[in-house]
């Protein structure tokens, strides 16, 4: 099998290592001409949105998918109008690329999401504070990543200038949701509509950046998994999605709410890669060729920590035991996600103690 891969980040990177082994040969798109899959794989250099570049990876392609969320919904349009198979389905990255689109389908298939009202002009934020109330998060609809594009409204004196900060543009306005923690629950849904779900996974951001996940969440109960799992098969079900989907949520006590979804592999699963019997780029791959899903069960803890604005030494990472370095071949730049670090442990308490080191050494670079 050749898979295209629209888009030639870290992700793209480990979605062709994947596929080496697999045998399946991929080729990325991706205007950077040393983007980090260009350093494993055939690349093509260009726009996402050049008709000719596209029907160019199509032709070197049996299916393709894409590894970015901003790739523009109308390229993947283009090429599934033309018959060429391409997965996860244009409609789920039209979804995931709008927020209320995407709130509104959280909320058609039961998954239930902060309180929320569309704004789209100053008196129209006044109407949403007064229903969502206070405080509450004002964020674009679309273009809006790792906490960009959004602005945290405390007071109704300060509207105004949230409304500019974020630009001025189509968003949503949403209930502040003081949770407990913030979980992500990955899934994949085969072209036979066959689905697998990795254990729950819990997510630390700062600044809006994740840094670390841990896996499996500790302290999750089975109705917890079970309701997120059926969540995201929901949403799968509901998109006759295929491949991997990632969906962000908080928990508050028992209950979880819907933020965000990801129609691609995500961060907070590439401690599959060591941590679970098949990773989320192999299940990708898989799933999108139209083979068996594999198995996605887990023998122990793992946690993933991200190497961010700079890149640790390797010696002091790599004298930890059982520690595995990703390093994604990027030139450093502040906040720029340069690799990660998976952890594995026997225990939670071995994985805690270890997940510091790393972090501490991370710090220090
Ligand atoms: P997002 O871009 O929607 O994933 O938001 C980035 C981060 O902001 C999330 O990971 C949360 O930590 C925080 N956040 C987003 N929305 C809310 C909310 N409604 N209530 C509280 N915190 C939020």
């Amino acid at each position: 099998m050749r898979v295209g891969i629209i888009g030639g980040g870290q992700l793209g990177r480990m979605l062709a290592l994947a596929g080496h082994d697999l045998g399946i040969a991929c080729t990325t798109l991706d205007p950077a001409p040393d983007s980090p899959a260009a350093q494993v794989a055939p690349a093509i250099v260009g726009a996402y949105d050049d008709r000719d570049v596209l029907l160019g990876l199509a032709e070197v392609s049996d299916v393709v998918t894409y590894e970015f969320e901003n790739v523009p919904a109308e390229s993947t349009r283009f090429l599934a109008g033309r018959g060429m198979p391409l997965y996860p389905p244009p409609e789920a990255l039209a979804v995931a690329q709008d927020r209320l689109a995407e709130k509104t389908l959280f909320t058609e298939v039961g998954l239930g999401v902060p309180t929320f009202a569309a704004v789209d002009d100053l008196s129209s934020l006044r109407e949403a504070i007064a229903a969502v109330g206070l405080p509450a998060v004002l964020k674009t609809r679309r273009l809006g990543y790792d906490g960009k594009g959004q602005a945290v409204i405390r007071h109704g004196e300060l509207a105004e200038d949230a409304w500019r900060s974020v630009g001025e543009v189509p968003s949503i306005l949403e209930a502040f949701v003081p949770f407990d923690r913030e979980v992500s629950v990955l899934a994949v849904r085969g072209r036979d509509g066959a689905t697998a779900s990795w254990p729950l996974v819990e997510n630390h951001h700062e600044d809006g950046i994740l840094r670390v996940s841990i896996a499996p969440a500790p302290d999750v109960g089975p109705g917890l998994l079970v309701a997120a799992q059926a969540h995201a098969v929901a949403v799968m079900d509901r998109l006759a999605y295929v491949g991997v989907l990632a969906i962000e949520l908080f928990q508050s006590g028992e209950g979880l709410l819907g933020n965000e979804m990801a129609p691609r592999v995500h961060n907070s699963g590439h401690w599959t890669i060591e941590g679970a019997r098949t990773s989320q780029f192999e299940a990708h791959l898989r799933a999108i060729c139209g083979l068996p899903l594999g198995g996605t069960d887990v023998d122990r803890p793992a946690a993933m920590v991200n190497l961010i604005g700079a890149m640790p030494p390797d010696e002091r990472l790599l004298a930890l035991p059982d520690v595995h370095l990703h390093d994604y071949g990027k030139v450093p730049r502040p906040g720029r996600k340069l690799g990660h670090v998976t952890v594995l442990a026997d225990d939670p308490d071995a994985l805690q103690d270890r997940v510091l080191q790393v972090s501490r050494i991370a710090a220090d670079a």
